[in-house]
């Protein structure tokens, strides 16, 4: 069964009979790309260090699914801390929606750990073994193993397995993930697991889906549309000042393009050189507006910069700018969304800053009794079972004690002295409460425990003593 070709390239990374185009951007050496060098290695190490950065006798980051803690720079949240979570994540929405309303993609261009690694890390040894695109090109069309791709593999398959406990440092620890690997697999079956499934992914994505993830995969990409407009900073092509595209005569110090098209000179700067198009790692080519697919790192305009350079015409033709700008008109910096973002960020840190502050150090709370509400000793008293439920917030240790606030002639019997928590341990700490028969009307009496920690912490909980109807 054949197909009817579809009426355009639907993506740039997609051959017309649906098969994928692979893409090998040539590099375009210039001003961005050693920017974006510095802040790309600046930000692996970052990336790699951070499980191992100590603060305040914690990770930096650590996102410890076990445990159900998340934390972060010396602060640990946990599911009670539901509210203070939430903040921290609007921060994290709004902080994303401003950047983006200001200066477009500039996370993924230059940001994001996918782009980093890959640019940074596999592609240039991919260039390292195989030589450029035309030969990565060459390789792809001859198919099988050649010792080029099968070492720049294995290559990729130590970096990927590497990276993969990195990664799994973010969830457990790097002291954890230190123990595990000094020990067998055996001991930690479901660590090694993760580590292997994690290295399979990364290898896929950077020897194989590379730009994917970008195009199809991330959200982030998709939601561009709402989160730009005309006067956001984008990556763009000047159509005013380009077209009509033409070849031209060279300049003094080059001769590139000698063809004038139809015997007259372009009126339009681009000369249709394609240098934009062939270092685009996702194969786009922006002279047709700004695309889904652009991830802003800047290498068009790098390559049409160089390209400028060598016909002697001003750089720019591609640039950082703004549709409006492109347009003809003068490119706005104050807008509703770059005003209500912030004031929306500012509500919602300061939110957060107060909750976490006003946070509690432990959590308690009085639990209902399965069994009998109470039950008569043989000299006649009440014996009333209370329970508390304690949670310790704090990020130390404590020792917790029970006190009961009640009438003189009552007594209380706890099972243990006190109760070491560690921080986010929870235990329900048990008293019995002894009182006189008479002590109790319609069949109960209020009285209050005081919860109290080592540190100096205490609360007081008001609980209710059930006991029998009436006095006999
Ligand atoms: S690099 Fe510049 S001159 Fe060459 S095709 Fe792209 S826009 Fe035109
Ligand atoms: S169009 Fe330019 S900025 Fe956008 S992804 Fe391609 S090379 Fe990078």
């Amino acid at each position: 069964m054949s197909f009817a070709p579809p009426p355009e390239r639907v993506l740039s990374t997609l051959n017309p009979d649906g098969s994928r185009f692979t893409i090998h951007p040539r590099v375009s050496p210039g001003r961005f790309h050693a920017a974006r060098r510095v802040v790309g290695y600046a930000l692996i190490v970052l990336f790699v260090a951070l499980p191992y950065v100590d603060v305040g006798g914690k990770p930096a980051i650590l996102l410890d699914l076990y445990r159900r803690e998340f934390t972060f720079v010396g602060a640990t949240f946990r599911p009670a801390d539901g509210f203070i979570l939430m903040l921290f994540g609007l921060t994290v929405v709004l902080g994303v929606f401003l950047v983006t309303a200001i200066a477009g993609r500039v996370w993924c261009g230059w940001g994001c750990p996918q782009t980093v690694y890959l640019e940074w890390i596999f592609r240039p040894i991919e260039r390292l073994l195989e030589g450029g695109p035309s030969q990565s090109r060459q390789l792809d069309e001859r198919g099988g193993l050649s010792w080029r791709r099968t070492t720049k593999w294995a290559v990729y398959a130590a970096l990927s397995f590497a990276l993969a406990h990195t990664f799994l440092s973010y969830f457990v620890g790097a002291s954890t993930v230190a123990q595990w690997v000094r020990s067998s697999p055996a001991i930690h079956p479901v660590g090694f697991g993760v580590v292997v499934a994690v290295t399979a992914l990364m290898f896929f994505d950077f020897a194989y889906f590379r730009e994917q993830t970008c195009v199809l995969a991330c959200p982030y990409g998709r939601l561009q549309s709402v989160l730009l407009d005309e006067h956001s900073l984008i990556i763009g092509y000047d159509q005013r000042r380009g077209e009509p595209r033409g070849k031209a005569p060279g300049g003094k110090r080059g001769r590139a393009f000698p063809v004038v098209r139809d015997g007259a000179a372009p009126a339009g700067d681009c000369v249709d050189c394609n240098a934009c198009v062939n270092t685009c790692p996702t194969g786009i080519d922006i002279r047709r507006g700004l695309q889904m697919e652009c991830i802003g790192c800047a290498q068009c305009i790098d390559a049409c910069d160089a390209i400028m350079d060598r016909l002697e015409r001003p750089r720019g033709l591609i640039r950082y700018t703004a549709k409006s700008e492109l347009a003809g008109r003068a490119r706005r910096l104050l807008r509703p969304r770059v005003l209500v973002y912030p004031v929306a960020l500012a509500v919602v840190v300061a939110l957060f800053v107060v909750q976490v502050e006003a946070r509690t150090q432990a959590d308690v709370w009085v639990l209902r009794h399965d069994g009998a509400p109470f039950s008569s000793l043989d000299d006649g008293s009440i014996s009333t079972p209370v329970r508390i439920k304690i949670e310790n917030r704090s990020p130390a240790t404590r020792v917790y004690r029970l006190e009961l606030r009640d009438a003189p002639e009552v007594r209380a019997i706890s099972p243990r002295p006190d109760y070491p928590l560690a921080p986010g341990a929870t235990t329900v700490a048990p008293l019995f409460v002894i009182s006189p028969r008479r002590a109790f009307v319609h069949g109960e009496r209020p009285a209050q425990v005081v919860v109290s920690d080592d540190a100096g912490w205490h609360t007081t909980l008001d609980v209710t003593i059930l006991g029998p109807e009436s006095s006999p």
